[in-house]
């Protein structure tokens, strides 16, 4: 058994400074790092408690428009907050989408963002080849079984997807990720804070060692009158996605001013549709521009053995979210 110090931070400049001790871990609802822990896949050696520094908490509205939602907001509270459900309801459906309601009671929107994936190679330690838990080993995913794995950005190191609903909307929202640091504090776009695999699959995001993630900032609200998120799972709740889509839309009357779309389950971060986004802007809505716009979203796919049907799966999921968002949950013309 290995022995664990726990800490509890009382404000960011101290739980920033306890991070600096070496083996050292934040914990915030602990849904995820707990597991971890139990399966021997994490090994921290000291736990500084986040959860009761004040201030990071609540959710707040932004000077020029917009709201920060504090790191320590619980999964449920950030869900069912008014501002959320009514200036950012793509948001609030993705949280409602994810995990259970007693998970979503503990997970905190900073934990959310840091969720590792749910590889069976990854969570299980029996198997040694593992590059993101152990780099260098192999990836046993490649030619095992990888149907819930990427079709799109992975590398020969790793095909591990990343599992947060949350994430998914954030990234459609152009969300900005808050951190402090030993070196201060600093905004993260958030297109820019989870990485693809490349040789290092066992880095995450692009936050440093000892940053705290303090909250999370969504610009002003664009599209609260036309979003929608779809989650495509083998059960109704609690399962991961097979894939998702956060749609967002801009619209004069049945032409799309512009459009936001980002998928889940297909890559080891939330993606980014940007061909299909352009191919929408400024046309009218119709099924067969939509079509292309979906067959361009997966245009790069690369599926492995299992997990072909994602590629279809993530088309059609496309067409119906955007129909959604539009308001045509029937199809369009
Ligand atoms: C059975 C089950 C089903 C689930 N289903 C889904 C699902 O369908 N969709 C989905 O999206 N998620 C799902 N989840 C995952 C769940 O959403 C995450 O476990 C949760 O969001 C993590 O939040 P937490 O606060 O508990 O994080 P923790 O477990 O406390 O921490 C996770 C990681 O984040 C780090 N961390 C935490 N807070 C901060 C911070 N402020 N700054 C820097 N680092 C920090 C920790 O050090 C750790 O590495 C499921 C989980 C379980 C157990």
């Amino acid at each position: 058994m290995d022995a664990i110090s726990y800490e509890r931070a009382g404000d960011v400049a101290g739980a920033v400074r306890a991070a600096q001790q070496p083996g050292a871990v934040f914990i915030g609802g602990g849904t995820n790092l707990l597991d971890l822990m139990k399966g021997g896949v994490a090994r921290p050696v000291r736990l500084i408690d986040i959860t009761h520094i004040s201030g990071l908490d609540s959710v707040t509205t932004l000077p020029g428009g917009g709201i920060r939602i504090g790191a320590l907001v619980r999964n449920s509270d950030a869900a069912n907050h008014a501002l959320v459900r009514e200036q950012y309801p793509l948001l609030s459906q993705a949280l409602l989408a994810g995990a259970s309601a007693q998970l979503r009671n503990m997970a905190t929107v900073g934990g959310n963002l840091l969720q590792r994936t749910r590889c069976g190679y990854f969570y299980d330690t029996a198997f040694t080849q593992c590059n993101k838990r152990m780099p260098g080993s192999g990836c046993a995913a490649l030619d095992g079984h990888n149907r819930m794995h990427a079709i799109l950005g992975a590398s020969p190191q790793c095909i591990a997807v990343n599992p947060s609903d949350m994430s998914v909307a954030l990234a459609a929202l152009d969300a900005l990720v808050r951190v402090s640091g030993p070196d201060g504090e600093r905004t993260i776009a958030f297109a820019d804070f989870h990485r693809l695999p490349g040789d290092r699959p066992d880095v995450d995001t692009t936050l440093q060692p000892g940053e705290l993630i303090t909250a999370v900032d969504l610009p002003p609200p664009l599209f609260s009158a036309h979003s929608h998120y779809l989650k495509v799972r083998d059960r109704a709740s609690y399962a991961f996605a097979l894939v998702s889509v956060a749609a967002a839309l801009q619209m004069d009357g049945e032409r799309v001013r512009s459009a936001r779309i980002a998928l889940g389950g297909v890559a080891h971060k939330p993606w980014r549709a940007h061909a299909a986004e352009q191919m929408l802007s400024g046309q009218p809505l119709s099924q067969a521009t939509l079509k292309q716009a979906a067959a361009a979203a997966l245009s790069g796919a690369q599926p492995r053995h299992d997990n072909a049907f994602k590629v279809q799966l993530a088309q059609r999921a496309i067409v119906r979210a955007v129909n959604q968002a539009a308001g045509y949950a029937g199809g369009v013309a």
